[in-house]
């Protein structure tokens, strides 16, 4: 350890003939008080720093900085922290089966879903034979599902995408053979998908393939309309119709457990009416004598609340009261799927 100066004032002075030996031995470019050291990124490019910059090296690779920066920007992925890490830190889980009804995928209270349905929906028919979600569409998945459909967060989706199929798992969609299994994503228009660089359905519909290791095909198209959201309430029925859903060769599908699946449920018009174009496309076809039951999941990855409600119960007041539900949800006390499964 060098010894300490005897007059540490004296080595402070700019005068002090200490610092006039030091200048001269060590550098030319010697500055008191020291300037604050700027750090540059690796990639993003200061054009004022070059523009005063006399050195020619540093502009002909400032030149290649940029370049890179816009390769990054335009073509990869900007950096995205995974699924896993998101939970971890933000406490978020996907919802336990008993959490909401099984028919609509609206959150559901004790005693307050049969095996018709929930007090939202038990007059209504459903196309669907079941439906499953990650959660209600609110909070962190809401935010992330945003992320996946407006900044184009492919791995985000592929995430999501996997923890719907493990979702579908814990739900007993492959208590039959995957084989029979059939992975359908919602349809896109052309116009859509170059307006958001992403065609969202199919990239979570194919991550659901993936985990459940069975076959995804592209077997619905349709017309373009303006986005369900874009509509009031009250017309997204008439929206949906207009969309005419388009099933490509239906005997494919005969005998399948068709998941239909999309990112958010809102008003359940989308999904209601590519449900039933499938069901009009088969029930010609599934006529005895080739009589061939088909059914018919729909998986999102949130459904959006009913504003109607007015009470709410936290997650946790809903799995303290799901406890004194009967034989029904006793029978799916297993838990959801973690974070890392
Ligand atoms: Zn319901």
């Amino acid at each position: 350890m060098a010894p300490a100066p005897d007059n540490a004032a004296a080595d402070l002075n700019p005068e002090s003939p200490t610092l006039e030996k030091q200048d001269k031995n060590t550098t030319k470019h010697f500055h008191w008080p020291p300037r604050p050291v700027e750090v540059a990124s690796p990639l993003v490019t200061d054009h004022s720093r070059d523009a005063s910059s006399t050195s020619q090296k540093a502009g002909r690779f400032a030149a290649t900085r940029r370049a890179l920066a816009e390769i990054e920007r335009v073509w990869l992925q900007p950096t995205r922290q995974p699924l896993a890490v998101r939970m971890r830190t933000t406490g978020w889980t996907p919802d336990h089966p008993a959490l909401y009804c099984e028919q609509c995928g609206l959150t559901v209270g004790a005693y307050e879903e049969t095996e018709f349905g929930c007090a939202n929906c038990h007059n209504m028919r459903w196309p669907w034979d079941r439906f499953v979600r990650l959660s209600e569409y609110d909070g962190h998945l809401a935010k992330w599902v945003k992320e996946v459909k407006f900044e184009r967060s492919r791995i985000l989706a592929r995430d999501l995408g996997a923890l719907l199929g493990k979702q579908l798992r814990s739900a007993g969609a492959l208590d039959q053979s995957n084989k029979n299994l059939l992975v359908i994503p919602m349809p896109t228009t052309w116009r859509r998908r170059a307006a958001r660089g992403v065609d969202h359905a199919l990239l979570i519909a194919d991550a659901v393939a993936r985990e459940l290791q069975s076959p995804l095909q592209i077997a619905l198209s349709r017309r373009h309309t303006p986005s369900q959201r874009a509509v009031p309430p009250s017309q997204r029925s008439r929206n949906a119709a207009r969309a005419r859903y388009t099933l490509r060769r239906p005997e494919r599908l005969l005998g399948k457990r068709i998941i239909l699946v999309d990112d958010v449920r809102t008003s359940g018009a989308s999904l209601d009416a590519a449900s039933r174009a499938i069901r009009r496309a088969l029930d010609p076809l599934a006529a005895p004598p080739r009589a061939q039951i088909v059914e018919i999941w729909a998986a999102t990855l949130g459904s959006a609340p009913d504003p109607a409600r007015k009470m709410t119960l936290s997650k946790q007041q809903q799995m303290t009261s799901t406890q004194h539900l009967g034989e029904k949800f006793q029978a799916r006390q297993s838990p959801s799927c973690p974070p890392d499964s």
